[in-house]
């Protein structure tokens, strides 16, 4: 499929040839057409799909030409960061080049008088952080009087920063008759109630990401006992055709001690965490880009912005606290095209984040046991406690298929071994 048979106007056509753009990405080849006909969008693309484009060209299409001067914006874009809201609104300036309309975007941080004098001149997209924007609402240097297309980009991560309230105040603020449009990398519970608000008879769409760890990672899932998670891991590194492998620990001391412990093993380890000062992080990474140690044990906050070519394996030590940080981790592997598997190693304490994990992803992870290493308190594949011999005879009659190798598949019928086509989107 071509730019032409999206419906866009000619003039953001040769701002798209200009930016070398060869064809839409597929959230742009769903979300286009939607959006130009006027209609409510709920979109699942993740950053590196082509999504900004997917919202700002039937944005500007729609706004074609410039407001008066002094006129409240027609779109209002709200983003979780200073540095999104400064990057979409350079989208928004890139492919409305040859229309003239006003982008402008307003954000915490610097001062409120340029944002404000700019809001004066008159804005037709105003792109903003929803803290700032209040900031300019209460101080009445912003009116929203005039929006027509609403747009929330990253609505997880903006939830995910505790910006609901804000957004329910802006809301508030704009006229109800509005084209709005919804992008999020995951549908979590919090995501779908502010889609029921919101949208009106939304399309949904969803795309795997380009970069796209959801075609090329595998994620499984192993029950293991609490207790037994380090020696599994052991071993899974010493028999595992593994490369480079990012393993996630829920606390700094937890991920500090297992680092330490693998180092005895004899397995050359690192660990990044909240305790250790920028230089110790920054080696540590670099010695893990090197190659020169095998294993780096991180925290989720420690992992932000972590991007490591060839990173074969992400072990999930700990399940996240929030399912999100799931889908986060995963995708460090399996990034531009390489493959990658996600294990996560689940003990009994865990089942229910899990459980969230499964129904933000929409399905159920390949799960199995490893021999020698089976959890002796509960279930391989139930929630009820079954001595070890019951819990056996009860997964082989589930899946009739009983062992792969060393492994057996517990995943509750749906998965079957290695086979299961990975997915990372929630519905
Ligand atoms: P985003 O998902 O909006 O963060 O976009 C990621 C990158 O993809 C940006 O650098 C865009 O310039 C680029 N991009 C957007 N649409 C296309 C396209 N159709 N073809 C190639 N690159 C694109």
């Amino acid at each position: 499929m071509s730019f032409n048979e999206l419906g866009l106007p000619e003039a953001i056509l040769r701002a798209v040839a200009l930016l070398g753009h060869e064809s839409p990405t597929p959230i742009q080849r769903k979300a286009v057409p939607i959006a130009l006909a006027g209609g409510d969008l709920l979109a699942a693309a993740q950053t590196g799909t082509g999504k900004t484009a997917a919202f700002a060209m039937p944005t500007l299409a729609r706004l074609g030409a410039r407001g008066p001067h002094g006129a409240p914006p027609r779109a209002l874009v709200l983003t979780p960061t200073r540095e999104l809201a400064a990057q979409v609104a350079a989208s928004f300036r890139d492919y409305g080049r040859h229309l003239s309309l006003q982008t402008e975007a307003v954000y915490g941080g610097v001062g409120m008088f340029p944002q404000t004098r700019a809001l004066r001149r008159g804005v037709d997209v105003l792109v903003a952080t929803p803290g700032r924007l209040i900031d300019h609402l209460e101080q009445h240097t912003a009116r929203l009087s005039n929006v027509e297309v609403l747009v929330l980009d990253e609505a997880d991560r903006m939830l995910d920063m505790g910006f609901l309230p804000a957004i329910r105040r802006i809301i508030g603020a704009l006229p109800a008759n509005r084209q709005n449009l919804l992008f999020s990398a995951t549908f979590s519970p919090g995501v779908r109630r502010l889609a029921a608000a919101l949208l009106r008879s939304p399309v949904e769409v969803d795309v795997a990401p380009r970069n796209s760890a959801a075609a090329t990672v595998t994620q499984r899932a192993f029950h293991v006992d609490k207790d037994n998670k380090r020696p599994l891991l052991v071993h899974l590194l010493r028999t595992g055709d593994w490369g480079q492998t990012l393993v996630f620990a829920r606390t700094k001391h937890g991920a500090e001690r297992l680092s330490n412990q693998l180092e005895r093993e004899g397995i050359l380890a690192a660990a990044i965490h909240g305790d250790k000062s920028q230089g110790q992080r920054t080696r540590a990474l670099d010695q893990f880009k090197q190659g020169r140690v095998r294993v780096l044990v991180a925290t989720d906050v420690a992992a932000r912005g972590i991007d490591v070519d060839g990173l074969t394996h992400v072990v999930n030590f700990d399940l996240p606290n929030s399912p999100e940080d799931y889908v986060h981790r995963i995708g460090r592997t399996g990034r531009a095209g390489a493959s990658g598997e996600a294990i996560s190693l689940v003990s009994s304490e865990e089942r229910a984040q899990l459980k969230e994990i499964e129904h933000l992803l929409g399905r159920t992870l390949s799960a199995a046991t490893v021999a020698g290493y089976e959890p002796t308190h509960r279930a391989a594949s139930g929630s009820q406690s079954q001595p070890a011999g019951a819990r056996r005879r009860h997964t082989q009659g589930q899946n009739p298929a009983g062992h792969h190798g060393h492994r057996r598949d517990a995943g509750g019928g749906r998965t079957h071994g290695r086979a299961h086509s990975p997915s990372r989107r929630g519905r």
